[in-house]
């Protein structure tokens, strides 16, 4: 752990300890993540959700657009970090990044830059390891165990969304989704994908996030359609532009899904 993300931690665990007390002393949702939670809050505003794992509770931060902090086992993981959300400098300092593609809202060296250290693991595509130094490439279907969680990177493409004829916005093998364990609980970050044959076969995902920004990945049927595949126990529409979610809700609303809308456009 570098100087920088210990000094930042032992800080949180200051402030926790004192507001802790405040209700006797018992920190509820474990001893690691929940003073980060508490400084991530007050000093970002962004809105964070809390789901139990095997490993201890996992923290999701939602900074928006298509990008995402968790947070568990003492672990800090970003996902395509993007100045133009956040200060970064404000967040945690990342174990791991996740960076999805190389589009700019996805793939932002300033952002890796404020957040990594040098001990920062860098998961990325082929298309972005010449803009970002030290990164691991990994292929669709590749899966590597890191900082004790099994990462597998998943397609990322579009199918029937095109710039012009015969030119998806992403193409297929260019882009990646993760699918990330945390002890039994597997999140999948779709990133920017319609609802491919390889999403509909997916399995045991407990937590989604699926994107529904328009033109550029799917629609609230084509969402509807993926996760009614393969079942994600919550789904996260994220990265939703302008789309109507609500229409989401209606679609799966006999599909015993637990949808959770957050500020994600
Ligand atoms: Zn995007």
């Amino acid at each position: 752990m570098g100087y920088l993300r210990l000094r930042w931690l032992l800080r949180a665990v200051v402030i926790a300890a004192a507001a802790a007390c405040v209700g006797g002393c018992v920190p509820k949702r474990g001893p690691r993540v929940e003073p980060m939670r508490q400084q991530v809050e007050s000093a970002t505003g962004l809105p964070q959700d809390v789901i139990g794992t095997s490993m201890g509770d996992l923290v999701i931060t939602f900074v928006g657009h298509g990008t995402l902090m968790f947070a568990c086992g003492g672990k800090v993981i970003h996902v395509d970090p993007w100045m133009q959300l956040a200060d970064y400098l404000l967040l945690p300092k990342a174990d791991l990044i996740l960076i999805t593609h190389e589009h700019r809202d996805h793939l932002d060296p300033a952002a890796v830059a404020a957040v990594r250290e040098d001990d920062t693991q860098i998961i990325l595509t082929e298309a972005c390891a010449g803009k970002v130094a030290g990164g691991i490439v990994m292929k669709n279907g590749e899966t590597r165990r890191l900082l004790g969680l099994t990462v597998e990177a998943a397609p990322a493409y579009n199918v029937v969304h095109m710039r012009a004829a015969g030119q998806p916005y992403h193409p297929k093998g260019s882009g990646n989704g993760y699918v990330i364990t945390f002890g039994k609980t597997r999140v999948y970050v779709a990133g920017d994908t319609e609802n491919t044959p390889e999403m509909k076969a997916l399995q045991d995902i407990d937590v989604a996030f699926l994107p529904m920004n328009l033109p550029y990945t799917m629609t609230p049927e084509m969402v509807a359609d993926g996760a009614r595949a393969f079942k994600p126990r919550i789904l996260y529409p994220y990265h939703y532009g302008e789309t109507d979610t609500s229409e989401l809700i209606e679609r799966l609303k006999n599909d015993n899904i637990d949808i959770r809308i957050r500020p994600m456009k």
